[in-house]
């Protein structure tokens, strides 16, 4: 969807009401009384459904991500197209001011609950296949007299480690012979440590144990020919950076850009999110104008 599609299709506040109401009544409305998706009415005075069970009623926004937040769903939907118009991403200033919200923080935690859904729904899928492994080093966000205390250099206190895996299926040309690698889904997340256990933490959450894993030859990778079907180290080079570990090595290098470019350093605790705003992206490459309606979808999913 673009600007022009969403000023026409969500013009104010009752276009989304509808929007969202004929949305859940196709997925069918949640009771937490009967704990159970069960039959409901449309209660229209006060815009919520009625269980035709126990009578509990429901708001158009309870169960999803809008639940307790006083900002209009007309808001939200703004939110939803900006925080899908554009592969990058806006900084949250930029954010602040599109939407017009008065507060720095009200902005803040509306990008973060959009990037918790986004997380959410990448979460269910598991990688499978060929795939590659490897960790990037981040730059955090640290304060100015800590910052001084801790070493510089990979791997040190200043830095976070992502754990990043990439579907990577190799394909031959008929023509040539030589062999190019086609990428699928990719998944990333903050380690606490380089150490076995971590990493073995990571691949048993996000791979498919029928995978082939494809890592170089880092001592801490020692149980993963246990935790998949084939364990290939290859050894590290300019060679195998642009082969079998190609796709791994472009997804940390764009997202090292995407970080520095617009959020400058990410704090720790927020790392995760921005993670997962970034993979969200990246696995829909060629979703196009489409990934405005299929955020709306994940964002009115049952949340909890
Ligand atoms: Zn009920």
């Amino acid at each position: 969807m673009n600007i022009l599609d969403f000023t026409r299709d969500f013009p104010d506040e009752q276009s989304c009401e509808e929007y969202l109401k004929s949305h859940r009544e196709r997925e069918g409305v949640y009771c937490k009384t009967c704990s159970s998706y069960t039959n409901h009415y449309w209660f229209g005075t006060k815009k919520c459904f009625e269980c035709s069970k126990c009578r509990r009623r429901t708001s158009l926004k309870a169960g999803t991500v809008m639940e307790s937040s006083n900002l209009s769903l007309h808001t939200w939907f703004a939110a939803f197209l900006l925080m899908s118009a554009t592969k990058k991403g806006f900084s949250c200033m930029e954010f602040q001011r599109q939407l017009g919200l008065k507060k720095y923080v009200t902005a803040f935690r509306l990008m973060h609950k959009i990037r918790s859904v986004m997380g959410k729904r990448d979460s269910a899928y598991m990688l499978k296949g060929m795939v590659e492994y490897d960790e990037a080093y981040v730059e955090k966000a640290i304060d100015g007299e800590l910052k001084k205390q801790l070493k510089r250099g990979k791997g040190s206190q200043r830095q976070a480690i992502v754990a990043v895996a990439a579907e990577s299926t190799p394909l031959e040309d008929k023509n040539t012979g030589g062999i190019s690698r086609h990428c699928g889904f990719f998944k990333m997340k903050v380690i606490q440590d380089a150490s076995a256990s971590s990493v073995d933490g990571f691949v048993k959450e996000t791979i498919n144990k029928e995978s082939v894993i494809f890592t170089d030859k880092n001592q801490a990778y020692v149980n993963l020919e246990k935790l998949v079907e084939s364990h290939v180290k290859v050894k590290s080079s300019a060679k195998t950076t642009n082969g079998e570990l190609n796709w791994v090595h472009t997804a940390i290098s764009n997202l090292k850009k995407n970080l520095l470019g617009i959020y400058h350093m990410v704090t720790e605790k927020y790392l995760q999110n921005y993670l997962d705003e970034f993979v969200y992206k990246l696995n829909r490459r060629y979703f196009g104008e489409k990934l405005f309606d299929r955020l709306i979808i994940a964002a009115i999913q049952h949340y909890v």
